[in-house]
Parts: C-alpha cells; sequence; structure tokens
C-alpha cells in the first residue's frame, strides 16, 4: 500500500499521530476532524497514499464506492438524524489543504461555524 512519510494521514493511518477515531478496516479508516465546522465531522480517509480525487481512476471504483456508502452508516451510529453534508476539497483552486484524498462529512443541529 502506497504511503507516504511525510503526510500527516499516512501518520495517523500508521499510528504514529493519535486520533479519535470512528471505524477502521483494510481499506479506511475514519476519525474525528481536529477543528470541526459541525457539531459530528468525520473524515473518511483510504489508508493508501492517494493524493487527491482527481487521481482516482477505475480501478479505485470499490474504494470510491465504500467511502460513499460507509458516510451514512456512520452518520446514524453516531447519531445525526437529521441530514448531513459531504465535501471533498480536490486541489489548490479546490482548497485542499492535506495533500491526501479525504471525504468530510458533517452533520449535527445547525448553526455550524461554516456554512
Ligand atoms: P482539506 O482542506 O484538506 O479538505 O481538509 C483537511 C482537514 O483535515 C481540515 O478540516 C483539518 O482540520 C483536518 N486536519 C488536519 N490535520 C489534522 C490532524 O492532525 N488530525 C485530524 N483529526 N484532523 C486534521
Ligand atoms: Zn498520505
Amino acid at each position: 500500500m502506497t504511503h507516504d512519510p511525510n503526510c500527516i494521514f499516512c501518520k495517523i493511518v500508521a499510528g504514529q499521530i493519535p486520533s479519535k477515531k470512528v471505524f477502521e478496516d483494510e481499506d479506511l479508516i475514519v476519525f474525528h476532524d481536529i477543528h470541526p465546522w459541525a457539531p459530528v465531522h468525520i473524515l473518511i480517509v483510504p489508508k493508501a497514499h492517494i493524493v487527491s480525487h482527481a487521481e482516482l481512476t477505475e480501478e479505485h471504483q470499490a474504494l470510491a464506492g465504500k467511502m460513499m456508502v460507509l458516510a451514512p452508516r456512520l452518520m446514524k451510529e453516531l447519531g445525526v438524524t437529521g441530514g448531513f453534508r459531504t465535501v471533498i476539497n480536490t486541489g489548490r483552486d479546490g482548497g485542499q489543504e492535506v495533500m491526501h484524498l479525504h471525504m468530510h462529512v458533517m452533520g449535527g443541529p445547525r448553526p455550524w461555524s461554516k456554512g
């Protein structure tokens, strides 16, 4: 599995940086965002170092589908009943700050700090 020793999310995958983990399997890790924009704000992260959504190809279809399907399941498990927002920032102009693919999933009662 691809791993970038300088990448903060690869370090979280490797357990070198602590995180508040909500889910983990062989392909994905999910943890709470350190600066939440909403009462519940998790990041669904592939364990492999994929830089961004722009790098996804047909070989990633199952992985991408798994990320998408996991979001509602985890929101339900975390007690989010009023809906949620999913965001994937891609590249510089997409506002991506951590260059390791991740899906933000945010929910909980409004108002939220962003939006
Ligand atoms: P981006 O702008 O790349 O889509 O979002 C990166 C997100 O990762 C931000 O919301 C930021 O708060 C979160 N983040 C950055 N570093 C860490 C960290 O070390 N731990 C956790 N849990 N979240 C982080
Ligand atoms: Zn990485």
